[in-house]
């Protein structure tokens, strides 16, 4: 039988890497996007060019509305949902908190924690037994932010992810009875547009080299971490968060 999965901000980064790899695997894929489509469409491309099976599914994981949409589109595009990785998430402009204004923090929250609860949520509703899954494991993409607060850059991202890691705890004590596992990854620095996109482009080159192993790390290998979470070979592990942080 082949298992199905849904990755949110599958289009780019971390999300992009896990989604080929699931695709390699000979997992079915849902790959979302919120604004990218052509991104998306050619992350389904290569992994329909590699033989596996895929959909690009629009959606903004911190409105409820679209993230029920999202996930009924994944379902009648695929199948019943084995797994859901949930990963999207933004950061911003590098600044102490004395200088973040009230919209930037809402916007933080609402993408990287919301978002997170609401996708979780969902993925709870379709894969728990009690509620006509067949169980699965879910995997949350948090970040070594959490534990080290990230002064002067974004602690509001930071504390957005420390909340993610919190859920991953409770959601694993929730689900365990149900036979669906849920566990986290916390990469460090990872090559992806992230950086650029929160105004400071060669981040990850520049602190990656301050890091022990002297370099960022790269997409697939946080995917690799969190498809071993994602498979049976972790069948005895739940409410983890595995550090991907090239020993940070
Ligand atoms: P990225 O390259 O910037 O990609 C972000 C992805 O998320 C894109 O697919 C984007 O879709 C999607 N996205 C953004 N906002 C969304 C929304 N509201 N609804 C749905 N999708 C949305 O980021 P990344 O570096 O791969 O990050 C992936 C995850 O890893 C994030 O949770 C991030 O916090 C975490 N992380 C990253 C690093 C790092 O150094 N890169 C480190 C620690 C943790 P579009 O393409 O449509 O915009």
């Amino acid at each position: 039988m082949t298992k199905t999965i849904l990755v949110t901000g599958a289009s780019r980064g971390i999300g992009r890497a896990t989604a080929l790899l699931a695709g390699e695997r000979g997992w079915s894929v849902g790959v979302n996007y919120v604004a990218q489509a052509a991104a998306a469409a050619e992350a389904v491309s290569q992994i329909e060019g590699a033989g596996g099976r895929a959909v690009a599914l629009q959606g903004d994981v911190s409105v409820d509305s679209e993230v029920v949409a999202l996930f009924d589109a994944a379902e009648r595009a695929l199948g019943p949902l084995d797994g859901v990785v949930v990963n999207a998430g933004i950061t911003a402009p590098s600044l102490p908190l004395m200088d973040m204004d009230a919209e930037r923090l809402r916007r933080t929250f609402m993408v990287n924690a919301i978002g997170a609860y609401l996708c979780a949520r969902e993925a709870a509703r379709r894969l728990a037994p009690s509620r006509g899954g067949r169980g699965g494991s879910i995997v949350l993409v948090s970040s070594i932010a959490a534990r080290l607060g990230s002064p002067f850059e974004f602690v509001d991202y930071a504390g957005a992810k420390a909340s993610v890691d919190t859920l991953t705890i409770g959601l694993s004590k929730e689900l365990g009875p149900e036979g669906v596992r849920v566990n986290a990854v916390r990469p460090g620095l990872i090559e992806t547009d992230i950086h650029a996109s929160g105004g400071d482009p060669d981040r990850a080159m520049r602190l990656g080299a301050t890091t022990p192993f002297g370099r960022p790390g790269r997409p697939d290998e946080v995917a690799q971490a969190i498809l071993w979470l994602l498979d049976d070979a972790s069948s005895y592990t739940s409410g983890a968060i595995l550090d991907v942080a090239g020993g940070r």
